[in-house]
């Protein structure tokens, strides 16, 4: 389920991963799925700055897919 995962981003590169819910609350910085490291982390992957952004990365596209 994609309400499972934020949406993180990669500040290098302006990629928005997800990362799990239950690793959120952690600090900085966050693993996405994919396991890239993400600096920041807003709001929901199921929304404009996750999946539905500009750069979603490909590979978290995926795994979250099922
Ligand atoms: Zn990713």
């Amino acid at each position: 389920m994609t309400s499972d995962h934020a949406a993180g981003r990669d500040q290098a590169t302006g990629r928005a991963h997800a990362v799990l819910r239950s690793t959120a609350d952690l600090p900085a910085p966050w693993a996405a799925v994919c396991g890239a490291s993400v600096g920041v982390v807003q709001g929901r992957w199921d929304g404009p700055r996750g999946r539905e952004s500009a750069d979603p990365c490909p590979d978290c596209l995926r795994i979250t897919s099922g």
